[in-house]
C-alpha cells in the first residue's frame, strides 16, 4: 500500500486540493508552504496533514524539511512536485533574477525533492512521482518564455526519470493543466477571463479539485500501468 504523500506547495490552489483529497482518502500527508502560513495551518488543522515551511528554491532547506516530514509520516510513497510560480512578461523585460527564480522554483525543486525521496522508493521498489507541468510547456505561451521553458523541462525530467526507473515499481508521470481557477490566474480581469474562456472548448476554467482528482488517480493502485505520461487536463484547448 502506498500511504504516505509529500506535496510541495500545498498551501493553496492545486496543491491544497491535493492535500485535501489525499487526506480525505486516509493517506498520511505532509506538505510544504512558503508565504501562506495562515492558510497552511488551517489546512493542517482541517485535514490532519502536516505542514512544513520550506522555500523550494533552497536546496538545503527543502532537503531538511523532507527529512523532518519522513520523521513524521514515515518514508514517502507518493511525491507530488507541484509548487510553482508564473509571471507574464516579454522576454526582453525578464531579468536574470526572474529567469533563475522561475527555473529554480518550477524545475530545480523537482530535482531536490525527488533526489531526497527516491532512495526510499527504490528500497521498497514502489512509489509514485507526479510532476505538475502545464500545457504551456507543450505549446509555449507568449510573454511566458521562462514559465514555458521551465514547464517543458518538467516533461523532459519526467520522461527521462521514468526511463531511468523502468525496471522498478516506481511510476513517473506528469500532468499538464490548462487554465485552472486558482490564485495563479487571479491577476486576470473579468474581461480577460471571459476572453480566455472563449478560447477553451469547454468554455470554463478547470478547477483545482479536478486536477487533484487526476493526481489522486495517478497515485492509486489502478494506475500502476500508467507510466511516462504527460496527461493534459485543459478542457480541450490542446488537440
Ligand atoms: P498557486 O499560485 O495557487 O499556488 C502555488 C503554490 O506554490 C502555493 O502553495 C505556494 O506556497 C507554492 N510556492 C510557490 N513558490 C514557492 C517556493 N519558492 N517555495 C515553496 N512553495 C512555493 O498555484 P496553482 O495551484 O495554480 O499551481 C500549482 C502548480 O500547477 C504550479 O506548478 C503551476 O505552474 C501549475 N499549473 C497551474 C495552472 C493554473 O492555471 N493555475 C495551469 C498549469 C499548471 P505559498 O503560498 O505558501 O507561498
Amino acid at each position: 500500500m502506498l500511504d504516505s504523500v509529500f506535496i510541495t506547495g500545498g498551501s493553496r490552489g492545486i496543491g491544497e486540493a491535493a492535500v485535501r483529497k489525499f487526506a480525505a482518502m486516509g493517506k498520511r500527508v505532509a506538505f510544504t508552504y512558503l508565504n501562506s502560513e495562515k492558510k497552511a495551518l488551517v489546512l493542517s488543522r482541517e485535514t490532519g496533514a502536516f505542514a512544513f515551511r520550506a522555500d523550494v528554491t533552497n536546496h538545503i532547506e527543502l532537503k531538511s524539511v523532507i527529512a523532518a516530514a519522513k520523521e513524521t509520516i514515515g518514508s514517502i510513497d507518493i511525491l507530488v512536485n507541484n509548487a510553482g510560480i508564473s509571471q507574464i512578461k516579454l522576454l526582453l523585460d525578464i531579468s536574470i533574477e526572474e529567469w533563475e527564480l522561475m527555473i529554480k522554483t518550477n524545475l530545480s525543486s523537482m530535482y531536490t525533492a525527488t533526489r531526497a525521496i527516491l532512495p526510499d522508493m527504490l528500497t521498497k521498489n514502489a512509489g509514485r512521482i507526479i510532476n505538475i507541468s502545464s500545457i504551456w510547456g507543450k505549446r509555449g505561451a507568449s510573454c511566458e518564455t521562462h514559465y514555458s521553458a521551465s514547464k517543458a523541462a518538467v516533461t523532459g525530467f519526467t520522461t527521462a526519470l521514468s526511463d531511468e526507473l523502468k525496471s522498478t515499481g516506481i511510476t513517473v508521470n506528469c500532468i499538464a493543466p490548462g487554465v485552472i481557477a486558482t490564485d495563479m490566474n487571479s491577476g486576470f480581469s473579468e474581461s480577460e477571463l471571459e476572453d480566455i474562456k472563449a478560447h477553451i472548448p469547454m468554455r470554463r476554467l478547470g478547477t483545482a479539485d479536478e486536477v487533484a482528482a487526476l493526481i489522486y488517480f495517478l497515485a492509486s493502485p489502478e494506475a500502476q500501468a500508467v507510466n511516462r505520461q504527460i496527461i493534459t487536463i485543459d478542457g480541450g484547448i490542446t488537440l
